[in-house]
Formats: structure tokens, sequence, C-alpha cells
């Protein structure tokens, strides 16, 4: 049994339908629609497939929709890509989003959407190209024209990142093209919305507004890759619904030394908050291009799991990889032996909210679970609160969320160790537990004689779950 979550990006290299069947069934938990990449209308047919295979599957597939924000990127440039050599000068043209010929003055030239590219730049400063692989210092600005040298050299592909450490760009954090992705996002009812570049609580509140507005109720999860976002850490985490460890990003920001220690405050802070946490970005980059992982590569995916990550996110692996399929059994495989081994503590949030009816419910069921022996704890939940809580006390017991919602058996994808099962809406004590023993007896989690623990409000009343059931399946439960 595994209880971190796989979320898996979505695009060229999971487009064949059996490789995508395949994809789910290796244990992808939600799927992750990059809007910086690719049109609409192909994000919308992924996802539409993606919930066809889910249906004929049995299984609950999240989707987690994920708007580009204020990121500079390249425009577009030849399948191949554009090589620029280290040591040669390459040109930066603004405002164009692609060009005729890939070349001036013998010289390598990218094209870059940003309009404003030259006026922001000065000479000497850095450029770094996807994630910072490729690295270079403007030496001449002029006619609107960007030369710069170098340092790093690699292939420049489409779209790629582009960041200026230190320059502080002038665009808005939801910008013209993330409108129209957040309103497409809503239409095609994604689970969750990743908003990029959070820098502060207003970011997210504006995000939501605008989610709200739109007649969405998507929550939001907030990628942390600013350092103003980590400066403010504790605000931005309440402020959203979720968070993510956007180690691309960050680490270009603030130097990829620091990464390491910042992803495991951000996970012991998002579990203190009782909020979902993505750890993102390289996990098992080599699987690109190699059926295997590299020892390094299965010690970061294994440590995100004993820092108590939720979930663990696959980015060019599965979008464009050659290994899509093998790289999410490979990342399952390792979290399950992680999982099992000793080194896997049991770590209890170190919860900062004052203590509230139900989260002292959600630690207690979880203890009272354990004590007993019980096989396992399902939790009723309209909204899925209540079984994100009982997720975040980290039950070592199977955890079942019971919900009449579609909406939040999807969501409940994102949290550790949760199986959710669409039950109807039941209003008298005696069907509550009927239900939860027939679920748990159908799926083969518990049988006659063993002990289960539910978990549930006033039977049909949201946002009051204040009742802990120990139940032995097979006794009799009164009218
Ligand atoms: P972010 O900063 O949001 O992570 P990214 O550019 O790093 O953006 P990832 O989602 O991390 O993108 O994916 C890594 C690479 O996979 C991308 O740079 C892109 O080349 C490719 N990719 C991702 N999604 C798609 C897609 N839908 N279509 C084509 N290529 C994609
Ligand atoms: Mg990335
Ligand atoms: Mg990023």
């Amino acid at each position: 049994m595994r209880r971190a979550r796989i979320v898996a990006t979505l695009g060229p290299a999971l487009d064949d339908r059996e490789k995508l069947r395949a994809a789910i069934e290796a244990g992808v938990d939600v799927v992750r629609l990059n809007l910086s990449h690719g049109a609409q209308h192909e994000h919308a047919r992924r996802l539409r497939q993606v919930r066809e295979i889910a249906h004929e599957l049995g299984r609950n597939v999240g989707c987690l929709a994920d708007l580009q924000g204020p990121k500079m990127r390249l425009g577009v440039v030849p399948e191949a890509g554009v090589d620029v050599p280290t040591g040669s000068e390459v040109c930066l043209l603004p405002g164009r989003e692609s060009l005729d010929r890939y070349e001036i003055d013998g010289l390598s030239a990218l094209p870059v959407p940003y309009e404003k590219l030259a006026d922001d730049l000065r000479v000497g400063a850095l450029v770094l190209i996807d994630d910072g692989l490729i690295r270079l210092v403007v030496s001449r600005i002029d006619d609107g024209l960007v030369r710069a040298r170098v340092v790093v050299g690699g292939c420049a592909t489409s779209r790629k990142g582009l960041n200026l450490p230190g320059v502080a760009i002038s665009a808005p954090s939801l910008t013209d093209k993330d409108e129209a992705d957040l309103a497409a996002a809503v239409d095609l009812a994604a689970d969750w919305i990743a908003l990029s570049f959070v820098r502060s609580p207003g970011d997210v509140e504006g995000a939501r507004k605008r989610i709200t507005s739109l007649g969405g109720e998507a929550p939001v999860v907030s990628k942390l890759e600013r350092p103003e976002a980590i400066e403010d850490l504790e605000a931005v985490i309440d402020a959203s619904d979720a968070v993510m460890v956007a180690r691309g990003d960050l680490g270009v920001e603030i130097g990829p030394e620091r990464v390491p220690a910042i992803q495991k405050a951000i996970i012991a802070q998002a579990n203190a908050a009782g909020k979902p946490v993505i750890t993102a970005t390289e996990m098992l980059e080599s699987m690109s291009s190699s059926p295997r992982p590299t020892r390094a590569e299965a010690s970061d995916v294994a440590n995100a799991v004993f820092d108590g990550t939720d979930a663990l996110m696959l980015s060019g692996e599965t979008a464009t990889g050659d290994y899509p399929v093998e790289a999410i059994r490979t990342m399952a495989r390792i979290i399950e032996v992680a999982e099992s081994s000793p080194e896997h503590v049991d770590r209890l949030p170190d919860w900062r909210t004052v203590p509230d009816v139900g989260r002292v419910v959600a630690d207690a069921a979880g203890q009272v679970a354990q004590d007993i022996g019980a096989v396992a704890l399902a939790v009723y939940s309209i909204s899925g609160a209540s079984i994100q809580r009982v997720s975040k006390r980290r039950p070592r017991v199977p955890l079942l969320g019971l919900t009449p919602k579609e909406r939040t058996a999807r969501r409940t994808t994102l949290m550790w160790g949760t199986e959710a099962v669409l039950v109807p809406m039941k209003g008298q004590e005696h069907t509550l537990i009927e239900t939860a023993e027939q679920v748990l007896v159908d799926g083969a989690w518990a049988q006659r004689g063993q002990r289960i623990v539910i978990v549930s409000g006033l039977p049909g009343a949201e946002g009051a779950t204040n009742r802990i059931i120990v139940h032995r399946i097979g006794d009799p439960v009164g009218q």
C-alpha cells in the first residue's frame, strides 16, 4: 500500500491512449496540465481522455491546472532546438514570438515574447534559460536587441523559462494569458488550480476571487518559488489551500544549495497548518532519457517521503520524456519501499492552528484506530476538510474517505494515504455505520469480526465532524 501520492504532468509523451492507461494503472493520482505549454484544446483533450480511462478503471484521478504566472519564456524555436554553444555569443530578440531565421550575423538568435526585455536588462546582467541550465551574461544592448555571452551552453527549445535573478520584472501576478487559462481551467472543472510565482497572501486571495467570479470553486495550490513567499511562508501557506515546493524556479531564484533546507521547512509548515504539500521538479529527471533513475534521484524521492510530503510530482519525465510509464512505476516503487523502511517514522504534525473540534477528533481517531488494532479508518465528509485533517494525522491504518460529492472524491487524490469512495448522503446513524461496513467489506478492507473506526459529524450536516465510532464488522448496529 502506497501512501504518498503521485502527480504526473501530461504532455505529448502520454498522448497515446494505451500509454496513458498504463501510466494511470502504474499509479498516477493526479494529472497536471501545465498551461505554460501547448494549446487549451490539447489540455481539454488530454483531460477528457484521463477521465474516460479513470472511469473505465474505477479510479479517482484528480486534475491540477497549473497557471504560468508572470514568467518570462523563450518564444517558439524549431523542433530540434537552437544550439547555444559555451563561449559563443547569442542574440535575444524582445517582443518576438518566433523568428524567420534563428541566426543573426552568424550568431544563434532566440525570440523572447517579453517586450521590455532590453529595458529591464543592463550589461553584465545574468540571464538563465530552462531552470538555469543555460547561463548567459549580457554583453551589449542596442536597438532593442540584446547580445549575451554564453557562460554555460546547451540546446534551447521552445518556451523554456527565462530568469533574470535580481531583476524586478514589471508584470502582474495574473497575466492576460493566466486570466484566459483560468477561465478554461474553471470550464474544465479542474480539481485544483496552481498559481505560479506567488509572492504574498494577496496574490492568492486575488486568484481565489477571480475563480469565484468565474463560477469556479477549485482550491488554490500556491507554487512556492519566489524569495518573497519564502520570507512570508506562514502567511502564504495560511492563505492557500495547498502548496508546492516548486524547486525548478526556486533553485534559480535562491540558488540550488538552499533548496533542500527550504523543502524541509515548507513541508513541515504545510503539515503544521494541515494543508497538502507537493514536492516537485527533477525528481527522476534522468529518466527523461534513461529507463533507470540515478541513485541520487532514488534518494531524493525517498527523502521527500521521509520529510513528510503528501505528494511527489513528475514534470518533463512524463510530459516529454522517453520513459513516462517507467518513471511513474519507479516513483511508486521508491515511495512504497521508503514508506515500509525503518527510516520512515510516523511524523505527527506539529499542529500550529488552535485546536478546534475537527482537529482534535482527527488526532484522536488516528490514535483510537491504532490502539484498538482497527483495520481501517473511514471518514465521512462532504467538503473533504475532515478527510484532509485525518490524512494529516498520518494514520497507520488505511484511510477511506466517504463522500457523496464526486468533486470531493477527486480532491482527495492529493491527500496522503487516502482512498475515496462515493456514498449516498445518509440521514441516520445506523445507516452511516452500515454503509461504512459495506464499503469496507466490498473493497476487501475489512472482514467479519475485525474492528473499524468511523469518523463523522451529525448525519447530513456539513462542517461538524464531532464523533468517533468504533464498530466490529458484523455486530448489530441498532436502530
Ligand atoms: P514550470 O515552471 O511551471 O514547472 P516548466 O517549463 O519547467 O514550467 P514542466 O511542467 O516542469 O515545465 O515540464 C518540463 C518540460 O516538459 C517543459 O519545459 C516542456 O518542455 C515540457 N512540457 C510540459 N508540458 C508540456 C506540454 N503540455 N506540451 C509540450 N511540452 C510540455
Ligand atoms: Mg518545471
Ligand atoms: Mg516553475
